[in-house]
């Protein structure tokens, strides 16, 4: 089989939306007119409100990233001790623990969705254990009633990172009702974004007047500062770039969906090589289109098959390699050791994210698909 030509300029796992430049620089053409460049400025006001009514969380707070509305979340909750989290994650989710003093817990994760299982948690828990911080992998939902039930019965706070699940839904219940807080994040890479940017999102007021108090520095008035708080607030330039983005998310979302369908009627039925499945009633986030590369079917493994994409001119992601257990930091904790993670290991060594952005045509789909069976040694289908 001869191989199919490379692309000619790198092709990377994503490549941010960007809305009509025009269309930002009338927003910042207000933002110059006001003189009011940050601290809850008319731009701040409206996209908070916007973002509000699309997540379905009627208390939302901007950060100026998602990291940080993490760690502000902790403080909020007064999370202290140990808290149980996953190793399948970027390493913003153990570090906002470490931030706050918090010892990270590693529990195993499900074969299947990939997210903190359930089933592994209550062996966690311990007299100084105060919440679980899960991930909603890749946009698929976490096993939310069953964290739920755990949590009521030991008395413990669930947050949950949503940086991949943005719109996501259940059942049409938005991703942001469930648990205590939930963090988005609007960094360039993600679906959404304000270049950086973040948000919380509560179900309780007083949480949430916590939360906008801590992210400025605790001040409460004038006279009083109330609490060590930090800085983490959007900028009016930020606010106005999310604002251009929103009038665009559905042009987005649509060619992110028609971009997986070439993926997926391409590669669903390739021996050696699996596509996360995404449960039918969740509405899908769109932000990953990640495959996973079997060890023992094909010839190859997926560090092969991720390094000789890059002779195509393909830059594909190993999320997550390596687990946040394997990192320096964290690998001496008990609960990183691999034989508490056989399935994290598992899943960290399968996992290869396509490059995936709206701004991919068929033709280019195609054409990394062919890329990706040629490498796998399998004829194009
Ligand atoms: C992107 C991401 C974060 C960090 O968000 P920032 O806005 O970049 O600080 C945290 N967790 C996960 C799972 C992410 O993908």
């Amino acid at each position: 089989m001869r191989p199919p030509p490379p692309f000619e300029q790198p092709i990377y796992v994503t490549k941010p939306f960007l809305p009509p430049l025009p269309e930002y620089m009338a927003r910042l053409e207000s933002v110059w007119a006001s003189g009011w460049l940050a601290n809850n400025g008319q731009q701040h006001q409206a996209l908070e409100r916007a973002l509000s009514a699309y997540l379905g969380a009627p208390l939302l707070s901007l950060f100026n990233n998602g990291t940080i509305a993490l760690i502000v979340a902790c403080q909020a909750l007064r999370l202290s001790g140990e808290v149980i989290t996953t190793p399948f994650t970027f390493p913003a989710t153990p570090h906002v623990l470490s931030w706050n003093n918090i010892a990270p817990v590693f529990a195993d994760i499900d074969p299947v969705t990939l997210n903190i299982d359930p089933s592994g948690i209550e062996a966690k828990i311990t007299a100084r254990t105060s919440a679980i911080l899960a991930v909603h992998v890749y946009g698929v939902p976490c096993d939310v009633e069953a964290i739920q039930d755990i949590a009521r019965f030991y008395g413990l706070k669930v947050i949950y990172d949503a940086a991949h699940a943005f719109g996501a839904a259940i059942d049409g219940q938005p991703i942001s009702t469930f648990g205590d807080a939930t963090m988005f994040s609007f960094h360039a890479t993600k679906l959404f974004h304000t270049a950086e940017g973040g948000a919380l999102a509560v179900g309780d007021p007083a949480l949430k007047h916590r939360i906008d108090l801590l992210k400025n520095f605790g001040i409460k008035n004038e006279s009083e500062v109330a609490m060590p708080g930090i800085n983490g607030k959007m900028s009016e330039l930020q606010a106005a770039l999310g604002l251009a983005m929103l009038d665009y998310l559905e042009e987005e979302l649509s060619a992110r969906r028609r971009v997986a369908a070439v993926y997926t009627a391409r590669l669903a039925d390739v021996p050696g090589l699996s596509l996360m499945a995404m449960p039918a009633a969740v509405k899908n986030s769109q932000q990953y289109f990640i495959v996973r590369i079997g060890a023992g079917g094909p010839a190859k493994n997926r560090d092969q098959v991720h390094a000789e994409l890059k002779d195509f001119n393909i830059f594909a992601r190993r999320y997550f390699y390596p687990l946040c257990s394997e990192y320096s930091c964290y690998r001496q904790l008990p609960s990183a050791s691999p034989v508490n993670l056989p399935t994290a290991h598992w899943a960290a060594a399968e996992v290869l994210a396509l490059p995936f952005y709206g701004a991919l045509s068929d033709d280019d789909a195609h054409r990394i698909c062919d890329a990706l069976l040629y490498v796998m040694e399998l004829s194009p289908s």
